[in-house]
């Protein structure tokens, strides 16, 4: 499924929308409820893509996330099978990522700036570029539950 071709009616699910939108606003877009988890991502890829030393990440099933405006001006690029990085054509500003593995789209903590977004865990932080002292759960890899080998990182 992609979060781009969801039609779910602002009925679909409960809770608070929070606004986001693209660097330029031409894409424009709202989460809802709760998402499903929520930290910060070292991998080299995330790390590659988005020109940042880190990827603050939240997790949200594809039905919370509905596109209002702009939808054909989303790119998309999947250099992997498991991660569908999605841009804005006008500036360039990123968006969110799709990981139809977990059914699960990665929306840019930094693109929905209302959003209270609380950091749980770290992860790939065997990949670190700068390493972060916040006390906060520190995954070599990813947490077993999403298919990684659970194994915790010395902070
Ligand atoms: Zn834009
Ligand atoms: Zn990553």
């Amino acid at each position: 499924m992609s979060a781009t071709d969801v039609q779910s009616s602002p009925h679909a699910l409960d809770g608070k929308a929070y606004e986001g939108s693209c660097f330029c606003g031409a894409v424009q877009f709202t989460v809802r409820g709760e998402p499903a988890g929520m930290g910060y991502c070292h991998c080299e890829s995330c790390r590659h893509w988005s020109a940042g030393p880190v990827n603050a990440f939240t997790l949200w099933k594809p039905e919370a996330v509905q596109v209002t405006r702009g939808a054909d001006n989303i790119g998309t690029y999947n250099k992997t099978p498991t991660s569908y990085r999605k841009w804005c054509k006008t500036c360039g500003g990123h968006l969110f990522t799709e990981h139809p593995h977990w059914e699960l789209v990665d929306v840019y903590a930094a693109v929905i700036p209302d959003f209270p977004y609380r950091a749980g865990v770290h992860v790939s932080y065997q990949e670190t570029k700068l390493r972060i002292k916040d006390g906060l759960l520190k995954m070599k890899d990813l947490p077993k539950e999403m298919g990684g080998s659970g194994v915790v990182a010395a902070e």
